[in-house]
């Protein structure tokens, strides 16, 4: 079953289903037969924040790279951590105790939650029954709302909009007839969106003229065009935007909240490519994206990390595309570059310790490294750094260990540790590894 989809048991939205299931959880329900709480660790899933010391079991719900940065960081600090993946050699699977089943198997999420003291998720796309069954029999200290939200393009602009952050006019659509009264009222360019499900530019098409609408309303919902049942789409504006920025973000279970510095990100096919810290925009614009990341995260009573990706124009306005419940590639450099990395603050916000300080010790360009890169990346590190020496940039390699490497696959990144970004930029430059 794919998140948000309605179940045929008589209640009307997975998050009544979850509600449910939480209120169950904490005693409040009326069902009988509800799965066994485990009894040392049943508490309302939103009730009163639980401070975990080190010591306690991190479950992570996706066993991939950020799974795996999050365990490393988290162990350094004496928690022991547990991954459910279905992959053979899990990237986390590498550094952590893995149980490998598909995630959505109902099995193996009862033994990660009887495994774990607390839980926590590496994507956003987890399944509902998941989440409500985790929430259920676990510790969940982000709850099954942030995900809920975040899920759909639609809600997660609503709720933006509700902590009083711009977004990009929108409108949701049923149909094409929809889309071009939507097109007409917001006026082209825009872009087609599906709701659910679309990620790094996929499910989405850029309208420029009227003459586009169909075929664009045919490309993002296909099924729809054959008859079949349509996704819920939403048409933005397009953002003639200066540049993308992001800010991570975090709450605590108890209410702190602290931002990291904002990225300047590029993308290159629509995958990301270079994170820039600091961001080329003025202070004042930096600050503001830091505030209105805080503002979501603390409107949303998100727990955890958030990642809040935003169009920057040429007037200096800011306006929110996407919002990610989990650390995120754009934070990656905080791993070398800031007192605290993401990953660290993100088991600090669940676990409910102070959040450590966020301030940037240096600047730094982080560069992706793709399938197509990973063997000159390697090449790079284990030969004399004459670029680096020249530019006195330190380049610090992070390699996920993912057994199969494919063009346009994450396999790593770099973070170019740098007196400025132009240096950083520089060595990606002349290292030419990033031209394919
Ligand atoms: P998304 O999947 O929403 O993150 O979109 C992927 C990329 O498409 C973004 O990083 C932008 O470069 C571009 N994009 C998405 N929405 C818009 C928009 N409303 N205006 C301009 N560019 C957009």
């Amino acid at each position: 079953m794919r998140p948000g989809e309605l179940k045929a048991d008589g209640l009307a939205t997975p998050a009544e289903k979850l509600q449910a299931q939480s209120l169950e959880a904490a005693g409040q329900g009326s069902r009988e037969g509800s799965a066994a709480a485990k009894p040392a660790a049943a508490a309302p899933a939103t009730g009163a924040p639980r401070t975990l010391l080190p010591g306690a079991t991190i479950g992570v719900l996706g066993g991939g790279q950020l799974g795996r940065m999050m365990a490393l960081a988290g162990s350094a600090m004496g928690y022991r951590f547990v991954a459910l993946d279905p992959a053979p050699d899990a990237p986390c699977g590498q550094v952590t105790p893995q149980i490998k089943a598909a995630y959505d198997d109902r099995d193996a999420a009862h033994e990660l939650a009887r495994r774990a003291d607390v839980i926590t998720y590496e994507f956003e796309n987890v399944d509902a029954d998941v989440a409500a069954l985790l929430t259920a029999e676990s510790y969940v200290p982000q709850g099954s709302a942030l995900l809920y939200t975040t899920q759909h393009r639609l809600r997660e602009k609503a709720a933006v909009e509700a902590a009083g952050v711009p977004v990009a006019p929108y409108r949701k659509v049923g149909s094409l007839a929809e889309l071009t009264a939507a097109a007409a009222e917001l006026g082209l360019p825009c872009v087609l969106k599906t709701a659910t499900g679309g990620y790094d530019g996929k499910g989405q098409a850029v309208i420029r003229q009227p003459e586009e609408l169909e075929a664009a309303f045919r490309q993002v919902a296909p099924g729809a065009s054959a008859g079949g049942a349509l996704p819920e789409l939403v048409l933005e504006k397009f953002v003639a935007f200066k540049c993308e920025i992001s800010v991570v973000a975090a709450r605590s279970a108890s209410g702190e909240v602290k931002s990291f510095p904002a990225a300047e990100n590029i993308h290159v096919n629509n995958i990301l490519h270079l994170s820039i810290v600091p961001a080329r925009v003025p202070e004042e614009i930096q600050r503001r994206a830091c505030e209105l990341a805080e503002r979501i995260v603390s409107g949303m009573n998100a727990v955890g990390l958030l990642a809040v990706e935003m169009f920057v124009t040429e007037a200096g306005e800011l306006f929110v595309n996407e919002l990610a419940p989990r650390p995120h590639n754009s934070g990656h450099y905080t791993m070398d570059a800031c007192v605290t990395s993401q990953f660290e603050q993100h088991v600090r916000a669940i676990c409910n310790l102070p959040l450590g300080d966020t301030s940037l010790l240096t600047p730094v360009v982080m560069v992706n490294v793709l399938g197509q890169h990973l063997d000159g990346a390697i090449q790079a590190v284990s030969t004399p750094d004459e670029a680096g020496n020249r530019l006195g940039v330190a380049p610090k390699l992070h390699i996920y260990g993912k057994t199969e490497s494919k063009t346009g696959r994450k396999m790593g990144h770099i973070n170019l540790l740098c007196k400025d970004t132009g240096d950083g930029l520089s060595w990606v430059e002349q290292t030419n590894l990033w031209r394919n």
